[in-house]
């Protein structure tokens, strides 16, 4: 928003400057002196308005050209980062915006990765809370956004507003929050564990000799019981998704071939309800490097993606089973297709759909569409969430698109891998397994 407010106030203040300079360039005769003092005082109280403004935001702001070169950073900007304007202004904002990309090496992002790089190559803004390391290297937890600043008779690219804040202490009680519940459902899983086996074993007629309304009840219990173990295991998969204890050991993996067995391991719970499983592939995909049937015919293209199967095996059950949970009758169905850059697996059902208002909200913790099929399927409103994070951790997204009335397909789009990069990378895997 304040990249917006100031985007316009930067075009305003470029505006109104050209403006005052075509009208002294364009008055017929010479204009008066009393006239061009006049105009040069206005413009000149504006340009001291927009400083005052610009220095008196909390926010840190950071203004570059188009080569990243800083042409502006406020006060707040200059705190943060130990940079003193002076000496900040003209240098490459990627060396004082020093963002970290792995928290546990303090390695920083490289130039190449710096959101100020893709914004500046992709002309779109982008938003990031990342850690960032002051000049003396403190570290702080920033909420960054990036905007692009674009003439707006050109449509060129002018340069780019950074606007930032220090979360820090947000982000620390959230850690704290996190790790509260972590441990909280840790140790709240081993005793419900030991009440659902005791259950199981009252419910099993050759251990013990119940009556039926006993039973009756003993089974409410027994299914509870499950219910509140899968609720301590999602908060704890969820708490550890949260602050970046989620393990994921990515290797170089053939999505196409790994969508089809999960298939196959899915199709019976679906079957099961008798509903129909359909694996859709494309083979028409443009990438000429694929399987190749007996005939030598390419039958499908190879979709590599460097991701840890496990995690992502979790994602694709998890849609899936709730594609098969919410359907009463149809199919379900797993796609798989892609482009240069991007592998996309998508899951299709013919539900009930879930509404518009619904659909922004569906991947944050705790959010169930509340409706009859919500009300009496059990669920905890943590999977998609879950599912969100180990997308994310890949560098994916995972989005829904629905109609109610005709179903809900959910879209996972993941990092693509050329073959060729796919096989170097398998070479090193290679390599650290035998060295280890
Ligand atoms: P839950 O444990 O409740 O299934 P999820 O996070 O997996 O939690 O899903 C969140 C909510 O999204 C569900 O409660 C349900 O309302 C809705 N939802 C998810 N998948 C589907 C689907 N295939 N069809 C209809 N609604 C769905």
């Amino acid at each position: 928003m304040i990249a917006l407010i100031l985007a316009s106030a930067i075009s305003l203040l470029a505006l109104s400057g050209f403006i005052v300079y075509w009208f002294i360039r364009n008055k017929k005769g010479r204009p008066s002196n009393q006239k061009i003092n006049q105009l040069t005082g206005a413009l000149r109280s504006k340009e001291v308005q927009s400083e005052i403004l610009i220095q008196s935001i909390t926010d840190g702001i950071i203004v570059t050209d188009t080569a990243g070169t800083i042409s502006l950073i406020n006060a707040a900007a200059a705190k943060m980062s130990e940079w003193p304007a002076e000496e900040a202004t003209g240098i490459d904002a990627r060396a004082v915006l020093r963002l970290i990309a792995d928290e546990k090496t303090n390695q920083a992002v490289s130039d190449d990765d710096h959101p100020l790089t893709c914004v500046l190559k992709k002309r779109e803004g982008t938003q990031k809370t990342i850690q960032f390391n002051s000049r003396s290297g403190k570290h702080l937890f920033i909420s960054l956004v990036i905007s692009p600043v674009i003439d707006p008779h050109s449509s060129d690219l002018v340069g780019t507003i950074a606007v930032f804040r220090d979360v820090s202490r947000e982000k620390s009680e959230e850690q704290q929050r996190a790790e509260f519940i972590s441990t909280a459902s840790h140790e709240m899983r081993t005793p419900v564990a030991a009440i659902e086996g005791y259950l199981a074993l009252a419910l099993n007629e050759n251990v013990s000799k119940i009556d039926m309304k006993a039973r009756e009840y003993l089974e409410k219990a027994h299914s509870s019981t499950q219910h509140l173990g899968k609720l301590f295991q999602d908060l704890l998969t969820s708490a550890k998704a949260e602050d970046g204890r989620l393990t994921s050991h990515p290797v170089v993996t053939e999505m196409g071939g790994f969508a089809e067995q999960l298939v196959e391991d899915l199709k019976f719970t679906a079957q099961k309800k008798g509903l129909g499983v359909e694996f859709i592939t494309n083979s028409n995909a443009t990438n000429a490097q694929g399987v190749v049937d007996t005939r030598g015919a390419t039958v499908r293209p190879l979709y590599y993606s460097h991701v840890d199967p496990d995690r992502i095996r979790e994602v694709i059950t998890n849609v899936f089973d709730n594609a098969v949970k919410y359907t009463e009758q149809g199919k379900v169905s797993l796609g798989i297709t892609g482009n240069d850059d991007v592998v996309q697996l998508r899951v299709g059902d013919t539900g009930p759909g879930i509404p518009v208002a619904d659909i922004p909200h569906l991947f944050q913790k705790f959010y169930r569409v509340d409706n009859t099929a919500t009300r009496t399927i059990g669920g905890t409103g943590l999977g998609l969430f879950i599912c969100r994070k180990i997308v994310e951790l890949y560098g994916g997204t995972i989005w829904a698109e629905s109609e109610v009335g005709k179903g809900s397909t959910f879209y996972i789009n993941l990092p693509r891998l050329s073959t060729q990069r796919a096989t170097q990378l398998q070479q090193s895997e290679k390599t650290d397994i035998l060295s280890e």
